[in-house]
This record gives C-alpha cells, sequence and structure tokens, in this order.
C-alpha cells in the first residue's frame, strides 16, 4: 500500500524523457508542489464541512479542481500556465479566507510568502521571477494596510508602519535572493558534474557512453549521419619505446587534433585505449571521406611533440554511413570491419567501401554492446 503510494506519488512527479536534464529538478519540484497541495486541500476540504464553514469548503474543493488543472497542465509542459493557474486559485481561496471570512488580514502574508517560495523554484526567467517577487511584495503590503472589514483599526505610528512594511519587504527580497542563488550555485555544480560524467578525463572528448547515446539520438531521429572510428596505429610501440605518460600525451594531441578537424556539430568520443568514433551529421560519404582527409593531413603537419621529441603516429579509419545498416549496431560494427580492412591493408589508410558481409570481429562485437548499453541506458 505505502509502496503502491510512493510509486504513484513518483509517476505524477516524475520528468518526463523529452525533458532537457537541466530542467528536470525544477519540473519535478513543482509537480511535488502541485501533488503536496492536493493532498493538504484534500484533508482539509472534510474538516471545514465539520466545523460548519460549508462556504469555504465548497470553495476548498474549488481550489482543489484548480490544482488537478495545473497539475495537468505542468505535465503537458505548460510550465508558466500551469504556475498561472495554481497561484491564482490559492491566492482567491486565501484573501477569501484571510481578508472576507477570518478577517485576519496578517495572516495572509505567510501564504504569499509560500506562493513567493513557489514561484522561484518554477522554471522561469530569472527576470520574471523577480517582477513577480515585486508584485508579491506590492499585494502584501496592499492587503495588510487595507481597511478591515470587521473590527476597529488599531491606530500606530507612521514610522512603525514604515519599518512593518520595511520589514516585510526586505523578507521577500531575501527570499527571492537566496533562492536565485542557491538555484545558480547548483545548476554550476550540476553542470560540472554532468560535464564530468559525459566526459573521457584524461582527453576530454566525449566518453564512450556519451558518444554512443548520441549516435543513437541521431539514428532515432532518422538522421543522415556518418561514423568514422579512428584507431591509433601501432600505439602500443609508443608506449614500449617512450612511456605511458608519452602514451598519454599522445592521445590527448590526437583527442585536440580530431575535434579541431570537425565542424561545431560533429562530434567526437574515445570508444576504446587508442580509438576514438566520430559522428558526422548530415555528412555521406565523400563528406566522411573528406573529413578523415582532413584529420590526416593535419596529423601529418602537427606531429605530437614531447621534450622536443617527435612522437610521430598514424591512423586507420573505417567510416560507415547511417544508411548502409538496419540497426545502429550493424553501422558501428561495419565501420569496425572497415577498420579492421585498412589495418590489414597495412595501417594508416582510410576504408569506407566493402565488408558489408564480412564475418563480425571480436571489436566490433564490443563497440555494439557499448551501443546497446547507451540504448538501454536511454530507455532506462
Ligand atoms: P594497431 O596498429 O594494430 O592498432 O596496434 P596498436 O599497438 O595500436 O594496438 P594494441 O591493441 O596492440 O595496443 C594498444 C595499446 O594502447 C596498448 C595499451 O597499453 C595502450 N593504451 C590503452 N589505453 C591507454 C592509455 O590510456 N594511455 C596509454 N598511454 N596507453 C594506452
Ligand atoms: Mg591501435
Ligand atoms: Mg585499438
Amino acid at each position: 500500500m505505502r509502496s503502491q503510494f510512493f510509486s504513484l506519488w513518483r509517476k505524477g512527479t516524475e520528468a518526463p524523457d523529452s525533458l532537457p536534464a537541466e530542467r528536470r529538478r525544477s519540473f519535478e519540484i513543482m509537480a511535488e508542489i502541485y501533488l503536496l497541495a492536493l493532498c493538504v486541500q484534500l484533508m482539509l476540504a472534510p474538516v471545514l464541512f465539520l466545523v460548519g464553514r460549508p462556504i469555504l469548503g465548497w470553495l476548498n474543493l474549488i481550489c482543489l479542481a484548480g490544482y488537478v488543472v495545473a497539475l495537468v497542465l505542468h505535465r503537458r509542459l505548460f510550465v508558466a500556465t500551469a504556475l498561472a493557474v495554481k497561484l491564482c486559485v490559492f491566492l482567491v481561496f486565501v484573501v477569501v479566507v484571510g481578508v472576507v471570512i477570518t478577517a485576519n488580514q496578517a495572516s495572509l502574508v505567510y501564504f504569499l510568502l509560500f506562493a513567493e517560495v513557489e514561484m522561484m523554484l518554477a522554471d522561469l526567467r530569472r527576470r520574471t521571477k523577480i517582477v513577480a517577487t515585486g508584485c508579491l511584495v506590492t499585494l502584501s503590503l496592499g492587503v495588510l494596510h487595507l481597511p478591515p472589514l470587521h473590527g476597529v483599526t488599531q491606530s500606530v505610528s507612521g514610522v512603525d508602519t514604515f519599518l512593518a512594511d520595511l520589514g516585510l519587504g526586505l523578507v521577500f527580497v531575501m527570499l527571492c535572493i537566496v533562492i536565485l542563488r542557491m538555484l545558480a550555485i547548483t545548476d554550476h555544480h550540476e553542470h560540472r558534474y554532468r560535464r564530468d560524467a559525459m566526459h573521457d578525463s584524461l582527453t576530454r572528448v566525449l566518453n564512450r557512453r556519451a558518444i554512443f547515446e548520441r549516435a543513437s539520438i541521431y539514428w532515432k531521429a532518422n538522421r543522415e549521419f556518418a561514423v568514422a572510428l579512428v584507431d591509433a596505429d601501432r600505439f602500443k610501440e609508443i608506449n614500449d619505446n617512450h612511456g605511458h605518460s608519452a602514451g598519454d600525451a599522445v592521445l590527448r594531441h590526437l583527442a585536440g587534433l580530431l575535434r579541431e578537424s570537425l565542424r561545431s556539430d560533429d562530434s567526437v568520443g574515445r570508444v576504446g585505449g587508442e580509438e576514438f568514433l566520430m559522428l558526422l551529421p548530415g555528412a555521406g560519404k565523400s563528406q566522411g571521406i573528406a573529413a578523415a582527409m582532413r584529420i590526416r593531413d593535419r596529423l601529418a603537419r602537427y606531429p605530437c611533440r614531447l621534450d622536443s621529441i617527435e612522437l610521430s603516429v598514424t591512423l586507420s579509419m573505417g567510416i560507415a554511413t547511417s544508411e548502409e545498416g538496419l540497426h545502429l549496431r550493424d553501422l558501428i560494427e561495419l565501420a569496425d570491419r572497415r577498420l579492421y580492412a585498412a589495418k590489414s591493408a597495412g595501417r594508416d589508410q582510410v576504408v569506407a567501401e566493402g565488408h558489408a558481409d564480412a564475418a563480425t570481429s571480436r571489436n566490433s562485437q564490443r563497440l555494439a554492446q557499448g551501443v546497446e548499453r547507451a540504448l538501454e541506458a536511454d530507455r532506462g
């Protein structure tokens, strides 16, 4: 029962897969606030009828319906409209309770403070939040200064009234600043964690999982693209002759060179020790070969140098295009068979044709498993 409740709760608040990572946090917080408000209001309804306040009870039910509408809108990603509906319903309910019925304007301020917190956590622009904070301060002060409907006005000196209003305004401003800063700081850290989780720590290009995920996004979107598998030739000799750190320097040099040789929407990832995968969206066979040639030329002109020693290395590449496979894994396997053919033909070559029916190598099986894992992670 308890676990059913929590799984239902999670279902109601979980961000849809289509939402970018940086918007998911705010989406889920707001969905939780809507659900929580729904539960609280639901529990309040019988109490209001039991204590003999049927008008309030009905108002409460209207409020509940408003929250349901807000939650549905929110789940359909109309986040600003959902918030507007929620705040309007909430404020009307609170104003009626606070001013008209209980004649306790001061208690309204607590509710307005909660509305401020909700608004600050919502997925709105920073400027909108600041303007809305101004509106809530004005509304709070306006409500506090309304002549009371019941009872007598207390006479308070002008200075005291000013100080009380200033204090209230400052509480709103402080809340606004604290929440804005908290969001900015956590955004900054989240961005760093995401970047680290997606990149290879040695070469700073995308890691294996991230590049396969990107390939699967292109594949699912039916985009035309070329893949190129790039492997450094006889790399082991560099490690053996110059040491592992020289090998690392060559890998960093190669990754930088690949990145610099590609267009801005192309991507490169490290998929093995000295093996890279490039994704060239919109590219056909000839553009793939042209990119490979550009890289080889550049490497010939700018070999890796370490302490004035030239650590020259050549590259073998296998290229395949999206229309050559029925599944993404076919495509990666085909590029790998062509890479293997380039190695067999003496290395320092680019192969972009043939080998469609050759047996699958162990390396291509390993790469294809990477694709499967990326697709699974995407689904999960
Ligand atoms: P081939 O031309 O057939 O590709 O030969 P190769 O020597 O490049 O390939 P092999 O698979 O025999 O060796 C790859 C080497 O790459 C072995 C491994 O120690 C080295 N290597 C893998 N990852 C790293 C790394 O992060 N840093 C360094 N320095 N070396 C690495
Ligand atoms: Mg190699
Ligand atoms: Mg290799």
